[in-house]
């Protein structure tokens, strides 16, 4: 979909379709266009409004269909709730629901009315960069899949959004962050299109390709480590995951210098288990389909990196994601079997489904070695314990550093992702020592915990003195299919 910017009065607009949004307060309507030739608009939302059809209640829309206002055929209006609860989340969300509407309709170009919503939202360059936002992950489909015949092959939805307002100025600021909110969208729906491949079309081989694929024409270099060279690394971790598989695993390396020279890395840390059935300890069946999301951290630390590259931040980079398929065939690991990893650390692994915690220690110990990072964020669907304690909302995620936690935090609020700090105190990483060896994969003792428990064991391959934060992602993941507007890496990784 392409977003342009539209400077002339809407009276001047030629366009199939106009968008307005319209909130409330006190049960009244509040809802204006200034220009006196587009009174007919008023009159419509008023109307409506009036007889009790439109509340203007939270993403609720009404399609005029041949209202032919000066150049405009259609006009379609959408709420946005109360008004003292709107924010740049709001605009995400309405401008979803304006879109899926207008693909609904048919609508191949549309005009959205800027000025319906500026008075809510006075800063123009967030506003811009969410309104955008809204309308490329709000109309993200997943059908590479799907065969198509004859007519159904042809596009029939919204290919043109163009922000409609006659403040040339102000216009500049939305289009400037606009601009920054369609690259951090196709970022975002490049993961989704990786994390709805299936486990037999995107092995770990094919991420590699799609990541070095999607880097061409961007500062990043990219790398990715074959099993042989993985073995020279001395990752036994990361590689006794991969035993079990007739699939070869890879390291994925990105780096991205846009930085000073002098400037330490900030190095992100992606699980990249491209399909997970729990190898020896195998899972239950129901639903383990969705096992091909457990690449999710991997995806999203790569979209974060081609995000800021696309944008030219002016920051030092790196993108680890371990990847393989975690299988039950006759090599694979045994409950008690003892694997070490690349810091030299032995490993217990007494439960084989507990193996994201493996491949990510060996790249976690790969990135303080070989970057002495700034900072260390590794993100990953890591434990399902996680949503036991925070349902489907919020991702829960850990970090000691007071200064790094502030940043996440502030990240998170203006991306609109809702994310909940989780404890991890010595208690838990002495329950993961190993009677064996020196760490246990699994918990000796503790019921319950299981996220805790699962960053104490990360933990213990992060260099104390780097500021670490691990994030969980399993909540963001249960909507099937990922198409949903709120998911995963709406940018909250690319602010810091
Ligand atoms: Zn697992």
């Amino acid at each position: 979909m392409e977003l342009s910017a539209a400077s002339q009065k809407l009276s001047q607009l030629e366009c199939p379709c106009l968008v307005v949004y319209a909130a409330s307060a006190d049960k009244k309507l509040i809802f204006e266009l200034k220009e006196k030739e587009m009174a007919k608009v008023s009159a419509l939302v008023h109307g409506v409004f009036d007889s009790g059809r439109f509340k203007a209640s939270l993403k609720e829309a009404v399609f005029f269909r041949n209202a032919s206002v000066c150049g405009f055929e259609n006009v379609l209006v959408v709420g946005m709730g109360a008004k003292n609860k709107i924010n740049d989340e709001t605009l995400r969300l309405v401008t979803a629901a304006a879109v899926k509407n207008l693909n609904k309709e048919k609508i191949e170009c549309a005009t959205l009315a800027v000025e319906t919503f500026r008075r809510f939202l006075p800063q123009a360059f967030s506003a811009g960069r969410a309104a955008a936002e809204g309308a490329l992950l709000g109309s993200y489909k997943y059908e590479e899949l799907k065969t198509k015949k004859g007519d159904e092959k042809k596009v029939s939805g919204l290919c043109t959004l163009q922000f409609g307002l006659s403040d040339k100025s102000v216009l500049k600021k939305f289009m400037d962050g606009a601009r920054v909110g369609e690259i951090t969208s196709n970022a975002t729906n490049f993961v989704r299109d990786i994390a709805n491949a299936p486990g037999n079309y995107l092995t770990p081989t094919v991420l590699a390709k799609r990541a070095e694929e999607a880097a061409k024409g961007t500062k990043i270099k990219f790398k990715a480590l074959g099993k042989k060279e993985i073995s020279a690394l001395k990752m036994g971790a990361f590689l006794g995951v991969n035993q079990g598989s007739h699939e070869e695993p890879r390291f994925i390396i990105m780096e991205y210098f846009g930085g000073k020279k002098s400037q330490k890395p900030v190095v992100l840390v992606g699980k990249g288990l491209t399909f997970d059935t729990g190898g020896i300890s195998i899972k239950p069946s129901a639903q383990m389909e969705e096992m091909k999301f457990d690449m999710c951290g991997g995806g999203a630390v790569i979209g974060a990196i081609l995000a800021l590259a696309r944008m030219k931040a002016k920051v030092n980079v790196v993108a680890l994601v371990p990847s393989t398929d975690n299988m039950p065939g006759g090599g694979a690991l045994k409950p008690g079997d003892v694997v070490t990893a690349m810091n030299g650390k032995t490993i217990e692994v007494n439960n084989t489904d507990a193996e994201g915690r493996l491949i990510l220690s060996d790249a976690l110990a790969y990135a303080c070695e070989k970057y002495k990072p700034s900072a260390i964020l590794d993100a990953a669907t890591l434990t399902g314990a996680c949503v036991v304690a925070l349902g489907n909302v919020f991702a829960g995620f850990f970090c000691k550093d007071k200064n790094l936690l502030k940043k996440i935090n502030a990240a998170a609020e203006s991306s609109g992702e809702r994310i909940w700090q989780l404890p991890l105190v010595d208690e838990y990483v002495d329950d993961m020592k190993g009677t064996y060896a020196d760490l246990s994969n699994i918990a000796n003792s503790a019921k319950g915990a299981g996220s805790s428990l699962g960053a104490a064991f990360l933990s213990q391959f992060v260099n104390e003195d780097i500021p670490w934060a691990h994030l969980i992602l399993q909540a963001l993941l249960t909507t099937r299919g990922l198409a949903t507007h709120t998911t995963l890496t709406k940018g909250h990784l690319v602010v810091l």
